[in-house]
């Protein structure tokens, strides 16, 4: 296995298949950090010939894993923890020259995925049904919970290494063997390290399964996966455009999807909040990982009497976050995924600017950092203000609003529904606009971007559906009706 990284070296390239990975030799892709062009890694380019043997394998190896007592998994889990915690600073490194992925949020992902690895070791003792009532006499009805089978994951390169363990661990928890197809952005951080985590922690042949492929060949390996019978569940995070492919074809081919997709996500500032706390949940919100976070807040509605103060404050926290290199400890933001990235908030940006939108701080990049942004005065038709199209970025808009009810109503405008904020000083009033927000979440006095492993991230509307956690128990298990009968029955014919 090729390896062209500085320090630490990325060893692992090649696909991950029935417990082993495969030979080096075949075609392959340059794997370049965002920050600086240099290519990290030459990746193994994968097609539909590996998404079948990987699924292959993956069908081979359900009946055991699903048999494997809680106890073993459990085992497997924690060993997993332990290991994804000894090489927390390679994962850091790996992190930011793949993904542009500055220390607080590579630190923040690699705690996650060990936080995740340790509850989900417990899952497996979860109850697996319910006794059930029965109008018949001598019927003992249960209804048992059994996992699907295979679960085909596509993981996105943004949160790559948490969200991956994510689109690992909730199938494998309760029972179902797991293929994934890494973002082709940061196929080792999405996919790869996993593999070669499960590896060494000792998860069976065929348990985990890892293709990666070359940008443009998503399409041919997605269609193996719908087009396989023994793929009994499609487990999607990314973009809503993808997902609607997605979900489309996997209508089709009549295949439950679970959906974990963006967000426009506004966060409320009533006249009330406490002004230091509402600006440091801001500025995390908005542009934690350069804003390049489902969660992050896109939106900041402020009640008239706040909102100067707000907006000085915000602008002044904002414009002394430090932007460069992600492998320097002291940077803060750095370097979008992309060109094509970095080309759509740059544009988002100055379409607002032609529209009359005042920039308060930022609407600059260097190279592919682009500095964080706060847009005011943007007429409610610019792209950026809209809250129908996701810029991924960091790019903030914010608006005076007259009070709670105006936010609201402007806060719920977007076909999003993932995640929205309310900072207040009252908590009864926080908690009654909460339960008025049409989306998966809403936090009051915190930022739109909160993660935990165990609360069920997830949205509804055009952010999709689906619940992680212990709840996706309900995705990744499907109920069986088994019932005992004693004696005689009575049928009507
Ligand atoms: P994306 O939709 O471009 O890609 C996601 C995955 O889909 C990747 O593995 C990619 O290779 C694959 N893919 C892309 N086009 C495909 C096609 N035509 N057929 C089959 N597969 C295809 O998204 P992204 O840019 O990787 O991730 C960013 C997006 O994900 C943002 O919209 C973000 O909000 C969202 N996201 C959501 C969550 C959540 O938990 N709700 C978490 C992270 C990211």
């Amino acid at each position: 296995m090729t390896s062209l990284a500085a320090r630490p070296a990325i060893t692992t390239t090649t696909h991950f298949i029935n417990g082993a990975w495969s030979e080096p030799g075949g075609p392959t892709f340059p794997d370049y950090n965002p920050f600086d062009d240099q290519v990290v890694a030459e990746i193994a380019a994968g097609g539909p010939a590996e998404a079948e043997a990987a699924v292959a394998a993956a069908h081979a190896a359900f009946p055991g894993w699903a048999a494997t007592a809680p106890a073993e998994r459990q085992r497997l889990f924690l060993k997993a923890a332990d290991i994804t915690e000894r090489r927390r600073a390679e994962i850091v490194h790996i992190l930011a020259v793949e993904s542009g992925c500055s220390a607080p949020f590579a630190h923040f992902q690699v705690q996650w995925s060990v936080n995740l690895l340790r509850q989900a070791a417990n899952w497996g003792y979860l109850p697996v049904g319910e006794v059930l009532p029965s109008d018949t006499p001598g019927r003992f009805a249960m209804a048992v919970r059994k996992p699907l089978g295979v679960v085909a994951g596509f993981t996105p390169w943004n949160g790559a290494f948490n969200l991956a363990w994510r689109t690992i661990a909730l199938p494998m928890a309760f029972g179902n063997t797991v293929v994934i197809k890494p973002s082709e952005e940061a196929p080792v951080s999405a996919g790869l390290l996993h593999a070669e985590i499960a590896a060494e922690a000792g998860f069976p042949a065929g348990s985990l399964n890892v293709v990666v492929h070359a940008p443009g060949d998503a399409a041919a390996i997605s269609e193996v996966f719908m087009a396989s019978p023994a793929v009994r569940c499609i487990n999607f995070t990314g973009s809503a455009s993808t997902a609607r492919i997605l979900a489309e074809r996997a209508g089709r081919a009549l295949k439950p999807i679970v959906l974990e997709l963006g967000g426009y996500n506004p966060m409320i500032v009533l006249a009330d909040a406490d002004l230091a706390h509402a600006v440091d949940a801001t500025v995390f919100g908005a542009f934690f990982h350069q804003g390049q976070i489902c969660l992050c807040t896109r939106k900041v509605l402020v009640e008239r009497p706040l909102h100067d103060a707000f907006l000085d404050a915000l602008a002044a926290r904002t414009a002394a976050l430090s932007c460069g290199d992600p492998t320097k400890a002291s940077t803060v933001i750095g370097p979008l995924i992309n060109d094509r990235a970095v080309r759509q908030v740059a544009a988002r940006v100055e379409e607002a600017i032609a529209r009359g939108a005042r920039v308060v701080t930022g609407a600059a990049s260097h190279g592919r950092v682009y500095e964080p942004t706060i847009l005011a005065d943007v007429p409610r038709d610019a792209v950026v203000a809209l809250g129908s199209e996701e810029t991924f970025g960091p790019v903030l808009v914010v608006e005076a609003v007259e009070d709670a009810e105006e936010a609201l109503e402007r806060a719920q405008a977007t076909p999003y529904g993932l995640s929205a904020a309310i900072m207040t000083g009252d908590q009864d009033r926080g908690l009654d606009l909460a339960q008025r927000f049409d989306t998966g979440i809403v936090h009051v006095n915190a930022p739109t971007l909160v993660g935990e492993p165990s609360l069920p991230n997830g949205g509804v509307k055009d952010s999709g559906w689906g619940r992680s956690g212990h709840y996706a128990r309900e995705d990744f298990t499907e109920i069986r009706l088994t019932t005992l009968n004693h004696g005689a029955g009575r049928y009507p014919i």
